[in-house]
């Protein structure tokens, strides 16, 4: 279980995380409320009703959203901090709060209006208002750029069409970013009630893992929203999911190490109480292999995400287009590499315990089949090696336009 005062990522000069002591003690107390729960819902694969009620009661639904809208505001490495604390508990509870906060609340706070801030930002901060972010569709997945919704202007209005497909959060929130094609073929992005008229929300119920949270798909068909809900300027949609896109993919990363932690401590602990052979296995040189493996894609993880995030902090305080490229550079190494060394340690994990590790009643086999997915969605492994390749060669060489 969680140590207070122990954060996954290294002190800063100055260090701010102290400051955030109280933050960091609250997610503490967040996870030690939540895990007997999780625990359970997981063996019994049903959805976890009391995540969103503690993370409420603990006042976690708005970390990095700004003060003046009611959040704790929150910078990207405390923020990552406070995800690979959360992650611990598993993937899916992490992905919950990238849905809402990392892809929905920043994306709300980076591009949206005034008026948004306050009719969707500021409830979103106390679960007034959950959020979800629409990109993927079922012919644009690694491509979004083949996304097919579209919008058509009509009086006040914008209409949508389309089906969004692969969604975290879909059948729980209150709000939806969804991105659609105007006329003009041009992506643009809104802020959509998910209770309108026209929506048709369906979960995804056979999930290989992540059981206790919620992944859907949803249909517009001739959705109605008003024009004030349209995310930053007309045309703008691709740029906009770009910079969500980093967001969401730092945020996998950040998670990725709370996952790595766990699966280490567990395994370690394993090993010395499991006897086989005449000794605890954590005598066997080849168990000690897969600690000191683990052991050292978490330390190369925590430099990669500490490196993201704190370009990700440099640029928000002064952005330039190079240093833009530089964090999404980072990020997108930090996201891929984190995503293969969760997996890997996982799957240590799971050989450590042996048999029991095959079984969801530890938490080494629920973190394997839960982080599989860190490799796919925010960008597959694929996607995310051809991007680094080409910010390396020069966008000519891209092997996608
Ligand atoms: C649990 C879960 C939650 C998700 N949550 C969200 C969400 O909240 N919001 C959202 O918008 N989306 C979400 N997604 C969707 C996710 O982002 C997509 O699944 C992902 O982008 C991959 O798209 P796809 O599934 O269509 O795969 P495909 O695009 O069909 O890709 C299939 C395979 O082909 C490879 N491939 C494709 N193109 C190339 C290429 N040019 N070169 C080399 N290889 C290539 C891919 O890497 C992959 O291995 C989620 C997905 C899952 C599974």
């Amino acid at each position: 279980m969680l140590q207070k005062g122990v954060y996954p990522l290294y002190p800063t000069p100055g260090e701010t995380m102290q400051q955030k002591r109280k933050v960091f003690s609250r997610i503490a107390d967040f996870c030690a409320e939540l895990r007997p729960i999780e625990d359970l819902c997981y063996i019994e694969h049903t959805y976890n009703d009391q995540l969103i009620p503690l993370a409420k009661r603990h006042k976690l639904l708005g970390m990095p959203v700004h003060k003046q809208y009611g959040g704790l505001g929150l910078n990207n490495r405390e923020y990552a901090n406070a995800l690979a604390l959360i992650a611990r508990e598993g993937a899916g509870i992490r992905t919950f709060f990238s849905g809402h906060t990392s892809l929905g609340q920043k994306t709300i706070q980076e591009f949206g209006s005034k008026a948004l801030k306050e009719k969707y930002l500021r409830p979103s901060t106390n679960g007034g208002k959950l959020f979800a972010f629409a990109l993927t569709e079922p012919e644009a997945g690694s491509n979004p750029l083949a996304l097919e919704t579209t919008y058509k202007e009509k009086g006040n209005t914008y209409i949508l069409n389309g089906v969004k497909y692969l969604i975290s959060n879909s059948g729980i929130a209150h709000a939806i970013i969804v991105f659609a094609r105007g006329p003009n073929k041009k992506i643009s992005a809104f802020v959509v009630d998910a209770d309108s008229d026209g929506i048709a929300r369906e979960d995804l119920a056979a999930k290989m893992g992540m059981p206790t949270t919620n992944t859907g798909m949803f249909e517009l068909c001739n959705v109605v929203v008003p024009k004030q809900n349209l995310i930053g300027k007309k045309d703008d949609g691709w740029n906009i999911a770009k910079h969500s896109l980093m967001n969401g993919r730092l945020s996998v990363a950040a998670g990725c190490i709370g996952v790595i932690q766990d699966c280490l401590q567990e395994s370690a602990q394993f090993a010395k109480e499991r006897f086989q052979h005449g000794k605890v296995i954590a005598r066997h040189q080849l168990v000690q292999e897969h600690l000191s493996s683990i052991k050292i894609h978490l330390e190369s993880t925590k430099l990669m995400v500490e490196k993201a995030a704190s370009f990700k902090d440099q640029y928000e305080a002064k952005p330039s287009k190079e240093l833009l490229h530089a964090t999404d550079t980072a990020i997108t190494e930090a996201k891929l590499f984190a995503s293969n060394a969760a997996w890997d340690a996982a799957d240590r994990a799971v050989q450590v315990f042996g048999g029991r590790g095959w079984s969801f009643l530890y938490r080494p086999g629920r973190h394997l089949v839960d982080t599989r997915v860190c490799r796919i969605y925010e960008g597959t492994d694929e996607i995310l090696k051809l991007k680094i390749a080409a910010s390396l060669l020069g966008e000519e060489y891209s092997a996608y336009s």
